[in-house]
């Protein structure tokens, strides 16, 4: 592959954002008939642009170079070519021998990416498995006893697989790798290495990424041979139709506020993203017992807790589930509302993918973030990257409680930001903005001073407020930081200036 990366068939160069530049239909990209039936009965009428641009090119069977998030419609983007190339081209099938290999980094984007294949291809004579780590082996044994033409995997699982001769690579004919940053970022790098070396050298190869950091250009020059290369998202900018707001708010008190919140909006499907897998599982018992139906999915969970919690999520059977980050990373629920980030992620890039679950396929979607006074440094972070501020918004009608939802703040310790010693992680400043059995604040505090700075994004800030507007709260700023104890026993200061952190 040669770098800088220059697109074909009309692919956009990479560093340019695409929006599709001619509106085709699924009949113009060349698909046969039983799958442009299966993708009329899913009810999508218009290709997105990752799916008119890469289509074409991977039925031509050239090697592809995408930049695309989730949400943009890629799995079918290169799930329907496949199925297409390889019903063109029958084989003698062996048993447990594929001709596609689709590389996933997570088990729910392995059952997803592989319900879309049974979906796109439930016309054509093909027969895809899933296998993914922390569910019994037995079945994928058994699977793999049978036909599989195209296996979705998880690099480990299928290493074991390797490992025991259960599975047989030396029939691929084209290998994916979707979400390749993802699969770097969860270390799994040597696996995929290992992987490469055991398929054939002769064959297709698709790479898909959210991001291009120099470990992907390095993985991209020494898979791709000539790729088309597509890009249809800025990197690292999150979809222009997710709006976002943050609410200023003591962690102490965040999890009557986002109560509060989803009553008051009535939020009946909400992704809430914590930071750590104890704090996702306190925060579902709190709402469950504040009467929400609510459950976390994480690492710790069994695979069928969490295909489960998945699956009420999706049939809204479940109103909110917890998540955190690496355990969101497969979902991919359409016209999912509402994102709500109870801790901010202490790397920015984890943002623009936290509220890239919203707002997919063209929906509009919304992602309001709860902001403690210590994570200031981390939305300045944020704002930084996505290159606009993020409004400030204040709730209408929360009064937080005399003695809030946890005694202590129940944050684990968070790691330090990096570039920026000491700065983001230290002040446990309460602020002494707003007083308690206040509700309704004008806020709208402007995200930065000074020219230059990001404007904000999202919502219109001010919330009307049948009082009326009253000035921002005094500023914390160099007033001393309350210790822990005098803090928790003072639940008079519901939000807080963004002035009072250290980092101002
Ligand atoms: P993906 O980026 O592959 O995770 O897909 C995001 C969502 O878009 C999925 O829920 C798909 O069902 C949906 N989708 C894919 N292609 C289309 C399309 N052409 N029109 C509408 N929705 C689509």
């Amino acid at each position: 592959m040669s770098s800088p990366v220059v697109s074909q068939g009309g692919a956009m160069p990479a560093g340019t954002s695409t929006s599709s530049p001619v509106a085709v239909k699924f009949t113009d990209l060349g698909l046969s008939e039983p799958l442009l039936r299966a993708v009329a009965e899913t009810g999508y009428t218009i290709p997105t642009p990752i799916q008119a641009q890469g289509i074409p090119l991977v039925l031509k069977g050239g090697d592809l170079l995408a930049a695309a998030q989730t949400g943009t419609g890629k799995t079918a983007g290169f799930t329907l070519p496949i199925l297409h190339r390889l019903m063109e081209k029958p084989l003698t099938p062996k048993n447990g021998r594929p001709r596609c290999l689709i590389l996933v980094p997570t088990r729910e984007l392995a059952a997803q990416v592989e319900e879309s294949v049974r979906t796109y291809g439930k016309y054509v004579n093909l027969k895809s498995m899933v296998m993914f780590g922390g569910v019994n082996i037995n079945p994928q044994y058994a699977a793999l006893r049978g036909r599989v033409d195209i296996l979705v995997a998880t690099p480990g699982r299928l290493l074991d697989h390797v490992g025991q001769k259960t599975v047989d690579l030396s029939g691929v004919e084209i290998l994916v790798l979707d979400e390749a940053d993802r699969m770097l970022d969860m270390g799994f790098i040597r696996d995929i290495k290992k992987v490469i070396a055991l398929v054939p050298k002769q064959r297709q190869n698709l790479l898909f990424s959210a991001t291009f950091s120099d470990e992907i250009k390095l993985l991209a020059n020494g898979l791709l041979n000539n790729p088309g290369c597509i890009e249809v998202a800025r990197r690292n900018t999150p979809t222009e139709l997710v709006q976002q707001s943050v609410h200023l708010v003591p962690q102490i008190h965040k999890k009557d506020l986002l109560a509060h919140l989803i009553r008051q909006h009535n939020w009946q499907q909400v992704l809430v993203f914590t930071r750590t897998k104890h704090g996702a599982n306190k925060l579902a018992e709190k709402l469950l017992k504040d009467g929400i139906p609510a459950a976390a999915i994480h690492g710790n969970k069994s695979q069928a807790a969490r295909t489960r919690a998945l699956a009420q999520f999706k049939d809204s059977t479940l109103q909110v589930l917890v998540a955190t980050d690496i355990a969101a990373r497969g979902i991919d629920i359409d016209q999912l509302p509402q994102v709500v980030n109870f801790e901010l992620p202490n790397v920015p890039e984890d943002y623009v993918h936290r509220i890239g679950r919203t707002g997919r396929a063209g929906s509009e979607g919304a992602a309001v973030s709860l902001v403690d006074a210590e994570e200031m440094g981390y939305l300045k972070d944020i704002e930084r990257l996505i290159k606009r501020g993020i409004a400030r918004v204040e709730v209408e009608g929360f009064v937080p409680p005399e003695r809030p939802a946890g005694h202590l703040p129940e944050r684990d310790e968070r790691p330090q930001r990096q570039g920026r010693p000491g700065g983001g992680g230290q002040n446990r400043g309460q602020g002494r903005g707003q007083q308690s059995g206040r509700p309704g604040k004008p806020a709208a505090t402007p995200p930065r001073s000074g020219s230059g700075g990001p404007k904000p994004a999202g919502p219109k800030p001010a919330v009307a407020n049948p009082r009326g507007p009253r000035p921002a709260p005094a500023s914390a700023t160099g007033s001393p930081t309350p210790n822990r104890r005098e803090s928790h026993n003072r639940p008079t200061a519901a939000l807080f200036s963004p002035k009072g952190g250290k980092d101002r």
